[in-house]
């Protein structure tokens, strides 16, 4: 058994590790571990305490991936819901489909009867209003939201500063190999945006076969390069877990424009293995890591490659 997740994953890697360690599904065991992420206001980036879009409105994105059946469930730009991760995994258990966004992904949320809740925060509110006032001369203000939307979004955030996501992946003690995410996506995005989280494939991607991926930062490189799906085909094509994960970061460093710096590649194969890679990232990545036999979960340091 192993479980891998990013920093922002404190408030439930211990719950999710002890859930495995009982021989809980592996996949039950990393929803309950992103829930309590969800409701924790420290976590700037995740559910409640998250950053809103540039309407100040918050849009929740989440997935999740079960290796053994390659079933998904995702949910993008979800609305007034505590708690994405579960109404995705329920996507994927009660209907056909493996992806539901904004309306439609809310009035399935309400369906199932998931939890109501307003996820934005007074804190967030006023830095959200600062940096708008900031990026807007008094008329705009004054005309705020009937003006157009895109400068203001692109102009509004340092898309370096404003990030993450909570990824977890793991192995249980049936040999299943799952995958899931949740965040609030790219501070002030403009709305409707999807990042990589929701994206299977791109944010993540579990196959019980050889292994699983995710990512964090900025989930418009993640798409461009199918990031995780590349890192779990490179070893089904028969690389090892860090030449698999090098060859993606290569991908990766080839993209010519956009946010590269600071993408994060978390990845664990079949036999327990796990490596997690930053690209040409300046500050100090960290993640948890757990296999069987460890009392809790340790935060350990993460691999930076740097070629700029
Ligand atoms: N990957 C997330 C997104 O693009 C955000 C992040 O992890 O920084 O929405």
């Amino acid at each position: 058994m192993i479980l891998l997740a990013n920093s922002e994953a404190y408030p439930g890697i211990e719950y999710s590790a002890r859930q495995l360690n009982e021989g809980q599904d592996g996949l039950l065991s990393l929803i309950e571990g992103i829930k309590r992420v969800e409701l924790d206001p420290r976590v700037r980036t995740v559910g409640y305490g998250g950053w809103p879009n540039v309407l100040g409105e918050m849009e929740l994105d989440a997935s999740v991936m079960d290796g053994d059946s390659l079933r998904t469930g995702a949910v993008g730009a979800l609305k007034g819901y505590m708690h994405p991760v579960e109404v995705a995994h329920k996507i994927m258990t009660e209907l056909n489909h493996e992806i539901l966004v904004g309306e439609g992904a809310a009035l399935f949320a309400k369906e199932i009867g998931a939890k109501a809740g307003n996820n934005l925060i007074e804190d967030s509110k006023r830095v959200w209003w600062e940096k708008m006032e900031q990026s807007m001369t008094k008329e705009e203000q004054a005309a705020f939201p009937h003006l157009p939307l895109a400068p203001l979004s692109n102009n509004a955030t340092d898309p370096e500063r404003v990030r993450d996501t909570t990824v977890f992946l793991c192995q249980d003690t049936h040999k299943k190999i799952s995958v899931a995410t949740s965040t609030s996506g790219w501070a002030w995005k403009y709305p409707g945006r999807l990042g990589d989280s929701p994206i299977i494939g791109a944010g993540s991607y579990a196959d019980s076969r050889y292994g699983a991926c995710a990512c964090t930062h900025t989930g418009e490189m993640a798409i461009r390069c199918a990031t995780s799906h590349a890192v779990v085909l490179y070893m089904k094509m028969g690389l090892s877990l860090d030449d698999a994960v090098y060859e993606a970061i290569k991908d990766l460093d080839y993209l010519k424009d956009g946010y590269t710096e600071g993408v994060t590649i978390h990845a664990i194969d079949k036999h327990n293995n796990h490596k997690v890679v930053s690209l040409n990232c300046p500050g100090n990545i960290t993640y948890w890591y757990w296999i069987s036999g460890m009392d809790k979960p340790e935060e350990r340091q993460a691999e930076v490659i740097m070629t700029k």
